[in-house]
């Protein structure tokens, strides 16, 4: 597993200097730290982290944001039960990106299983812009996905501002 500290500090859990220094220096974050002494852990019961990187972890508050390289999604879908096994060790409900999509690619898979019919930037009339997408057909209550906390994560890892509606109300 590739980390944003030594795979050794997250081994041992404690940061030689070099990593002390990236974190004074707010390289990286206290939370990316923590993330990954806690993944390093659980890879040994769960191969397939072995396989991924790390960029950075967000912490929401209610949720946490694993921002992954390129491919790694695929990674973490392969193996069941990985998902809960995440949010039981990080204490919080999971979300994972990769740091290299695109943003329709990543609110695809934020949205994951549902759909995105559209997705547009709107510039708003104080020179601002909104990115707008639309969800095919119309909300329901089974509907399974927290859209607030998507758009959050969208301003967060990407710096943009999202509002997802759905096409009928
Ligand atoms: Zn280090």
């Amino acid at each position: 597993m590739k980390l944003p500290i030594c795979s050794f500090d997250a081994k041992t859990g404690v940061l030689c200097p070099k990593c002390e220094e990236k974190l004074a220096k707010g390289i990286i974050s206290k939370t990316d730290v923590e993330v990954s002494m806690k993944l390093v852990k659980l890879a040994s019961d769960h191969p397939s982290l072995d396989k991924i990187t790390l960029k950075r972890a967000i912490d929401l508050g209610d949720a946490m944001v694993l921002v992954l390289g390129s491919g790694d999604l695929a990674r973490l879908r392969e193996e069941r039960g990985l998902y809960s096994a995440l949010r039981k060790t990080l204490g919080k409900r999971v979300w994972a990106v990769e740091e290299d999509a695109s943003d329709r690619r990543m609110l695809e898979d934020l949205v994951y299983p549902a759909k995105i019919a559209s997705m547009n930037i709107i510039w708003l009339p104080d020179g601002t812009k909104l990115t707008k997408a639309v969800i095919p057909g119309r909300r329901t209550e089974r509907f399974p996905v927290d859209l607030d906390q998507v758009e959050r994560i969208f301003k967060v890892v990407k710096g943009v501002d999202l509002k997802i509606e759905f096409e009928r109300t």
